[in-house]
């Protein structure tokens, strides 16, 4: 058993974490976390942590799932790993194949594998790309993306993120295009929730005719924006985007890396709203989080076209539908189904959800609570009515965080939202715990922020 300063400093000499400040790392150290169970987390030193983010947005069904572990040690003793380039294929990616057409929109037969989110929006470029050479139109290159999204990090995803402090990094690729995203919150001014969707729909109307319809290839989006703080459109924008999708024939990929596998209380967001996307870019909860898997489902229009014109698709991973992350999907996916996650979702855990968290709304700190399914964000304030942030910078979110820390629970904070996604397996007690506690956190992130 090692102290937990031994693993800090053993962890800031030598590790670089993703997504980490490495001075911050050196001199706050890092919260060792060591087990965890059911919807809960265990510090090295013992702390116990609801986790209110099923881990990065992706263990939808905790921690604790047995038979998730016995299939994946179970495929490991049959087929460790196998590929599936040149034509090799194996079981459990073809099982799986069939268990993800089930569950995805119906237009949605095929899928193509990654390892991660991010290669699957690179996945979706070169898709996106192909389809237009195949279909002779290769004058269309442009995407379209939206300001504040997060796609991923490898330098594509990065490229398609709306984040520049992400893409800053690198710069970004060209052919890519940003625009407004329908943050009715923030950016809504005087209009209601209702003419801001339109409002929002109609900037991205307005950047295809400025670029030439005859030069816009896709849109990317995700059904809500979720690592920019859970921006939960007006209901009025997705049926508009899908109209003028069409109106132009632009193809359109729903980024549901977040919120497939049930969190809105449909399999996917894209059933929620009733948009058909042409591919969907999946991964994290196909797994529950257990194995790195990826993927990008190819909707009939765009799957004939690839399948028909012959010619290979010169692209694809060593691990791609590796034979162990197919059956940690599959036994994910079977308990979904077994367990009426999606259902549950929908008719209970949702709105009781959204419910008691709609409560932390009169809180003197909090400007809006937003909720859909099983999601949340707390948006926080200095001053309620003219919607006044502390700064800039974030602040009120990093206190309120540790503030949640420091209460047992993880809340995520992006910007000055508070972000709550937690496993689809909680009961309504540990709905009460977690808002119990994130009530505590934005008591005590108040005090310190009128200190
Ligand atoms: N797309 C979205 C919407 C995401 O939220 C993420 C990760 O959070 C990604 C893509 C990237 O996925 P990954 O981290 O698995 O590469």
């Amino acid at each position: 058993q090692h102290s937990t300063k031994d693993f800090q400093a053993a962890d800031a000499q030598h590790y670089l974490h993703p997504f980490t400040d490495f001075k911050d790392l050196a001199s706050k150290g890092s919260r060792i976390i060591t087990k965890a169970e059911g919807a809960y987390i265990y510090t090295n030193d013992g702390q116990k942590l609801l986790d209110g983010m099923s881990g990065l947005w992706c263990c939808n069904l905790g921690y604790t799932q047995p038979a998730i572990n016995k299939a994946v040690a179970d495929q490991m003793n049959e087929l460790p790993y196998y590929n599936s380039f040149f034509q090799c294929s194996h079981p459990a990616a073809i099982e799986l194949s069939k268990e993800l057409a089930s569950v995805s929109p119906a237009h949605m037969n095929n899928v193509f594998y990654t390892n991660s989110g991010s290669e699957g929006n690179d996945t979706v470029l070169r898709l996106v790309r192909r389809y237009w050479d195949l279909k002779k139109q290769p004058n269309k290159r442009v995407i379209i993306s939206r300001e504040n999204a997060y796609h991923g990090s490898t330098v594509a995803a990065a490229s398609l993120g709306g984040m520049s402090y992400v893409h800053n990094q690198f710069g970004k690729l060209p052919n890519i295009e940003h625009v407004a995203q329908p943050y009715w919150f923030k950016e809504g001014g005087e209009l209601s929730r209702e003419e801001f969707g339109v409002q929002a729909a109609k900037a991205l109307e307005d950047k295809i005719l400025e670029l030439g319809v005859e030069n816009v290839a896709a849109f990317i989006a995700e059904p809500i924006q979720g690592a920019g703080g859970v921006i939960i459109p007006p209901e009025t924008y997705w049926p508009e985007v899908q109209k003028i999708l069409n109106k132009y024939d632009i193809l359109f990929v729903s980024d549901e890396v977040i919120f497939g596998f049930g969190r809105t209380g449909k399999w996917f967001g894209c059933d929620y709203y009733g948009t058909k996307p042409d591919l969907i870019n999946f991964a994290k909860a196909v797994t529950n989080g257990f194995q790195p898997l990826g993927g990008v489902m190819i909707g009939d229009k765009v799957a004939d076209v690839l399948k028909s014109d012959g010619g290979e698709f010169a692209h694809g991973f060593t691990y791609s539908g590796h034979p162990a992350a197919c059956a940690a999907a599959l036994a994910t996916i079977k308990i979904m189904k077994d367990e009426n996650i999606v259902d549950k979702v929908a008719n209970d855990l949702g709105p009781y959800f959204g419910k008691r968290m709609a409560e932390l709304s009169d809180h003197p700190m909090v400007g809006e609570v937003r909720t859909l399914g099983m999601v949340g964000a707390i948006e926080l304030v200095k001053n309620k009515e003219t919607r006044e942030r502390y700064d800039s910078d974030g602040t009120a979110g990093a206190t309120c965080r540790d503030a949640s820390i420091a209460n047992d629970l993880v809340m995520r904070a992006t910007g000055d939202n508070m972000i709550i996604a937690p496993p689809l397996t909680l009961t309504h007690e540990q709905i009460d715990e977690l808002v119990t506690k994130a009530k505590a956190a934005l008591d005590q992130a108040y005090e310190t922020l009128q200190a």
